[in-house]
């Protein structure tokens, strides 16, 4: 009940994570589209105004070219007749203008046609503040201006006028003889403007919701692997023995490769604790044997043995040839654990093969006197070398010769050879002894594992050497392997990559720079 309800509140985090990246995502297109919008609203406004005030000027600067040619203050007897040309010839007693002459240019005035715009109202005063002259709009009231022209732009009922004020001064005195009030309603303007902000705003909400959809619709794609992936984390972390898996997403994109690393930590993580569980099993029935001896031992001098020195000479002897395993079990026990982190220790030792052999043989044939152990290096050129640290080679070389000897019979002998073929340096551990059957040949390089436990005891064996010698050689990106035949003798063969000069003199670069590096930090 209480995992469920933990469980609903993570997930209740993971659908979060949906609803903040799309409204980042939301949030983003409608911002750049407000920004846009406005961009583009405020442009066509600017554009569309300059037309507008244009319009505006034209028409006044037509009146004022037209009104001050009259000297006199302006009256109506003044003002309609300098504004209507056909008004101006009959005044002059001249027929009114005819079609034809109309077109002419001398007659051709587009004041009149300005003049009938139904977006201009025109308004004409004199001095004394009174209509002389409107073209039938609307009467804009008098309005003292102190510049000889100014213009305003008034908001009524959410739509803009534009009001021009223009003084009208006498071309020869120059004095000020009316006035001209010009209101241009920008029909066309307020239309455009609001159009325009219906379709932004129309379009915008159709974007948003549009984008929303899809943010939505890849962020859910996105984080449903991520939601599998903390699904299958909490279970195994509920349960780290559970065998689930992520399964495949069939997608070919950096969550499908999250997800295959992911599997393979989990596969990874459980091989460690079944090993570990295997360890400690193996460990403790290893301990068992030699403590059950002992104490054994201790019973027997315990009742009788402190009398009898015959009895406490054997049980001292026996136990401290118990003890003296469980000291060399213990030992290669750690050697077992320390060869699994060989390549974090020694990533760039590089030993010659040469000296290594001639050492270790040459060491096995000073204590194992009556064994005769020969070395072969005929097809090994001196200078030969790999990728190893120098204790892993001789700790390998040990436990294959040591191995020889321990399960040899009569003929006392060991053949070490070792050669190079292909960028591959081969070194083989012959013995004529008992040798190992075919079923067996697999299984000798497993932890614990013996033959003959009753006569591989005897002969002090654990059954790790060799497991040992293939975690060295696997760490040092080798192999070993074995060939044998019961009754005849073994041969075990590693195998290493050769280095050349290069690789060598990188390596020897890299470990002298390492170790100077370590020598700094201890004088530190
Ligand atoms: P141990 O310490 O018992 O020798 P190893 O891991 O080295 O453990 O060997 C595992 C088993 O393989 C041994 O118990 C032995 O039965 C068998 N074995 C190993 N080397 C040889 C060999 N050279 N000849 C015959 N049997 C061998």
């Amino acid at each position: 009940m209480k995992r469920s309800k933990k469980r609903s509140q993570k997930e209740t985090k993971h659908s979060s994570l949906i609803i903040r990246w799309v409204s980042i995502v939301a949030l983003t297109i409608m911002v750049s589209f407000i920004v846009f919008s406005v961009i583009i609203y405020s442009f066509v406004g600017q554009q569309s105004m300059v037309q507008q005030k244009e319009t505006s000027n034209e028409m006044v600067s037509k009146l004022n070219s037209s009104l001050n040619r009259i000297p006199n203050q302006l009256e109506i007897a003044n003002v309609v007749p300098a504004l209507t040309p056909s008004t101006r010839e009959v005044l002059k007693g001249n027929p009114p203008i005819g079609s034809d002459e109309r077109k002419s240019s001398a007659f051709n005035d587009d004041l009149l046609s300005s003049l009938t715009n139904p977006d201009l109202s025109v308004v004409v005063y004199n001095l004394r503040q009174e209509d002389v002259f409107d073209n039938g709009g609307k009467i804009l009231p008098f309005k003292k201006i102190k510049s000889d022209y100014e213009m305003t732009r008034v908001n009524k009922n959410h739509k803009q006028e534009l009001i021009t004020y223009q003084k009208v001064r006498a071309a020869h005195s120059g004095k000020v003889t009316g006035y001209i009030v010009v209101a241009n309603k920008m029909t066309y303007y307020n239309g455009l403007m609001k159009d325009l902000l219906k379709w932004m705003v129309r379009i915008s909400l159709i974007a948003i919701v549009f984008f929303t959809l899809v943010a939505y619709i890849i962020v859910r794609d996105i984080v449903k692997p991520v939601k599998e992936m903390s699904r299958v984390a909490m279970e195994v972390n509920d349960d780290p023995n559970s065998t689930v898996r992520i399964r495949d997403f069939h997608r070919h994109d950096e969550l499908q490769e999250l997800a295959v690393s992911f599997n393979q930590m989990l596969d990874r993580m459980q091989r460690y604790i079944d090993q570990q569980k295997e360890f400690v099993g193996d460990v403790s029935h290893e301990l068992r044997t030699p403590v059950a001896v002992i104490e054994g031992h201790l019973n027997m001098l315990k009742r009788w043995g402190k009398d009898d020195p015959e009895i406490l000479e054997e049980s001292i002897d026996a136990s401290l040839q118990e003890a003296k395993r469980m000291q060399h079990l213990i030992q290669e026990m750690l050697d077992l654990t320390r060869a699994e982190q060989i390549n974090v220790q020694y990533p760039n030792a590089v030993t010659k093969v040469s000296d290594v052999l001639k050492r270790v043989v040459g060491d096995m044939s000073l204590v194992h006197k009556d064994f005769v152990i020969r070395l072969d290096m005929d097809d090994l050129p001196i200078a030969t070398e790999v990728q190893i640290y120098q204790g892993h080679l001789e700790q390998l070389l040990v436990i294959l010769i040591d191995n020889g000897i321990k399960y040899s019979t009569d003929r006392k002998e060991i053949n070490v050879s070792a050669g190079l073929s292909q960028d591959d340096v081969h070194i083989i551990v012959q013995d004529f002894g008992e040798g190992i059957s075919e079923k067996e040949q697999s299984k000798i390089f497993n932890r614990f594992y013996r033959v003959d436990k009753a006569r591989t005891r005897e002969k002090g064996g654990n059954g790790l050497g060799l497991s040992i010698a293939q975690k060295l050689v696997t760490s040092y990106h080798g192999k070993i392997s074995v060939e044998s035949v019961e009754g005849q003798g073994s041969q075990f063969i590693m195998q290493f990559p050769a280095l050349s000069k290069a690789q060598s003199k990188k390596l020897h670069k890299r470990e002298q720079a390492e170790k100077a590096k370590k020598d700094k930090k201890e004088t530190n």
